[in-house]
């Protein structure tokens, strides 16, 4: 399979080279040239695979001609060693749980895929230069890439996050790792952090130097396995309502949203044949998709700071996809995904009502999209939202909202005992760079 580049002024990519650079040599995003289109056979038989073996029938229609079938099998099955569970939330509305994987957010599924992928064409090509992951994060992204990437060999993954500003429980997930995994803490803002790592990408000297790529949702090996877990959620629905036909179930995704990654896999599923009726993204404060959607003008703006943060983008990077995959109509765009927006007071009520009328727990980010679909869902329709990470993960919010105490999982408790290793650095590029050019 060939990649293309959204900007269109570049050449086409191998799956390795795509893997390899994250963006495009012209600054698009990577697009597979050929979205297949999945048998019959599989839908008709989708309700006795396992997730592993749901997973590889769809890695295969995107990754076969390029990674053999045993290797891909076990990057599979090796990405997916937990369960990804449809929880039954209350009447048609549906949770797909993404939180349990190691760092108990979704983010996990497309780390660790990315990080076996570069792993098999770092292996098979001898010549391969070491390749440098570089990441920013306010949380989130950062954990699951780093543990994702952990003792991954010919990687090495430098996490860049701002200093005084992420949450104990998520630094300690980055920052203890050691091995191939250098935590940076810098003095800024997540923006700031954003910044060093996009001149990064630019700058000449670093590029010839030292072979850098991106592990956000830009790069293909990240955000086309999320397309994964729609084809399992499927399968699991229609064992829910087994009286119905797949076309009778009118299912409806609903995706919180923030670089769009995961909403687009979800559109990717859709276009390879699984019968999903509509999508819904929902967003906090930053609402600049809901915006396109009511006027047809993109305007990215600076993002706000919400209790959903991890969904805090005033400009998201796979619109861009999105855009390409609907040849530029936003007829068609809307048509396909309406969107809603919600204040950090109604995602707050969202969580206490949920836990009070279901006895579900919401993270703030699924909130957003529990309550879409509540509001947005019409008779017949069956509606799924994603839970993309643990209310755990966002104990201190989440607590002052219920006003009870949160139980945090094994998983995260353990994180916390390790001991900090980090390098502190200014948010000037030219420290940032002196300091990767030294290693
Ligand atoms: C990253 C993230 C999102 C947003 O996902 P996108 O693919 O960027 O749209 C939503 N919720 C949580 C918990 C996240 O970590």
């Amino acid at each position: 399979m060939k990649y293309y580049s959204t900007n269109k002024n570049t050449s086409e990519a191998t799956l390795e080279e795509a893997v390899s650079k994250g963006l495009a040599d012209d600054n698009g995003l990577f697009m597979p040239k050929k979205i297949n289109v999945l048998p019959k056979r599989f839908f008709d038989i989708i309700g006795t695979l396992s997730f592993q073996e749901i997973a590889f029938e769809v890695a295969k229609a995107f990754f076969g001609d390029d990674i053999e079938e045993k290797a891909l099998k076990k990057i599979v099955y090796d990405t997916l060693n937990f369960d990804i569970p449809l929880v039954k939330v209350e009447k048609d509305i549906y949770a797909l749980e993404l939180f349990h994987g190691p760092t108990l957010a979704f983010k996990d599924v497309g780390a660790r895929f990315m990080s076996r992928v570069l792993a098999y064409f770092i292996k098979k090509n001898e010549n391969h230069k070491l390749v440098n992951v570089l990441v920013a994060t306010s949380g989130d992204t950062g954990s699951a890439v780093a543990n994702g990437f952990l003792g991954v060999e010919g990687i090495h993954v430098y996490v860049l996050y701002p200093k005084g500003l992420v949450s104990r429980i998520q630094e300690s997930k980055f920052t203890t790792l050691g091995k191939n995994i250098t935590a940076i803490e810098v003095d800024g803002t997540f923006d700031d952090c954003q910044r060093l790592v996009k001149s990064a990408f630019l700058d000449q000297e670093l590029n010839e130097k030292m072979q850098l790529t991106s592990a956000n949702s830009i790069n293909v090996a990240r955000f086309l396995p999320q397309a994964f877990y729609y084809f399992y959620a499927f399968s699991q629905l229609r064992s829910y309502r087994p009286k119905f036909s797949a076309e009778e179930l009118e299912t409806v995704i609903c995706v919180p949203s923030g670089n769009f990654g995961n909403i687009t896999a979800g559109l990717f599923a859709k276009k390879m044949g699984l019968p999903i009726k509509r999508f819904i993204a929902a967003n906090n404060r930053n609402d600049i998709f809901l915006n396109y959607l009511n006027t047809g003008v993109y305007t990215p703006k600076p993002s706000v700071a919400t209790i959903a943060n991890a969904m805090d983008v005033g400009d998201p990077s796979n619109f861009v996809r999105i855009l390409d995959l609907f040849d530029h109509s936003h007829e068609a765009i809307a048509d396909e995904i309406s969107g809603a927006r919600y204040t950090d007071e109604e995602i707050g009520e969202g969580i206490k009502n949920c836990l009070k009328e279901n006895d579900y727990l919401l993270d703030p980010h699924g909130a957003c999209g529990y309550l879409a679909l509540k509001n947005g869902l019409k008779e017949g329709e069956n509606g799924i939202f994603l839970e993309t990470a643990h209310p755990a993960k966002f104990a201190e919010t989440v607590e002052d909202i219920i006003g009870e105490k949160v139980e945090i999982p094994q998983k995260l408790q353990e994180f916390m005992k390790g001991t900090k290793q980090s390098v502190e650095l200014g948010k000037d590029f030219e420290g940032f760079k002196n300091y990767l050019l030294e290693k």
